[in-house]
């Protein structure tokens, strides 16, 4: 799935997404909680928007094909995600 084929990505939702490193961008898409499988889901035929300064993924659930949405945290803070601690 290419980063650049992103037709239903508002322009600000587009421009948080590709601020995400691109392995956070794939675990992100494929760890999606899906209420009607009680798991962790790959979405699909998502499409992005901002929402309260969230960047709001909404789309598929690949397995059942249910709506399944995940919102990633406003601004994305590699440092904490990498865990990195200095001393
Ligand atoms: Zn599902």
């Amino acid at each position: 799935m290419g980063v650049e084929s992103l037709p239903d990505f508002t322009q600000s939702a587009r421009q948080r997404w590709e601020s995400i490193p691109a392995n956070i961008r794939q675990r992100l898409l494929t760890n999606v909680w899906c209420a009607h499988c009680r798991r962790e889901v790959t979405i699909t035929n998502f499409s992005g928007t901002i929402n309260s300064g969230d960047l709001l993924l909404v789309g598929k659930c690949a397995e059942c094909h249910g709506d399944v949405a995940r919102v990633s945290e406003g601004a994305y803070r590699p440092w904490q995600a990498m865990g990195a601690r200095n001393g």
